[in-house]
């Protein structure tokens, strides 16, 4: 079993609305030469939990960060423009991202729940809201 110390927060860079699911990144990792999506979860506008690259192996989603994380990426991010960052998350994506985190959680009490701009400078707008403070309630004892 692998240590995990963090679950990371995306957004996939898609504008408002995109109906973009699990199996498109898929698709597009594998073009890049990966085994299949980098991320654990994919949660689409309509709020399915789309389960990807199983929990027990490593991801591909934040550079020094991947082999002691979870990783889970909502579609969207972008303003209807495509350009700006934006946190639109659906209400259903909302919901759905909280039931994961609240079991992940549970799965793993001591990992700190950020967001991918908490750790990489160079990603300041992903995902586009607050993580840490957001699921404060989740956070592990300090
Ligand atoms: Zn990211």
């Amino acid at each position: 079993m692998r240590k995990i110390t963090l679950i990371i927060v995306h957004c996939s860079a898609n504008k408002a609305g995109s109906k973009l699911r699990m199996a498109d990144i898929d698709r597009y990792h594998r073009t890049l030469g990966w085994t299949g999506c980098g991320y654990h979860y994919v949660i689409p506008i309509d709020g399915t939990i789309e389960p990807a690259r199983p929990e027990d192996l490593p991801g591909a989603h934040c550079r020094s960060h991947n082999s002691h994380s979870i990783g889970i990426c909502y579609i969207g991010g972008l303003a209807a423009d495509g350009r700006t960052p934006e946190d639109t998350r659906t209400k259903a994506q909302k919901s759905a991202l909280r039931h994961l985190l609240e079991s992940l959680h549970k799965s793993y009490p001591k990992a700190l729940i950020v967001g991918h701009s908490d750790l990489d400078p160079k990603k300041p707008h992903c995902p586009g809201f607050d993580v840490v403070s957001e699921y404060r309630d989740l956070q592990p004892p300090i």
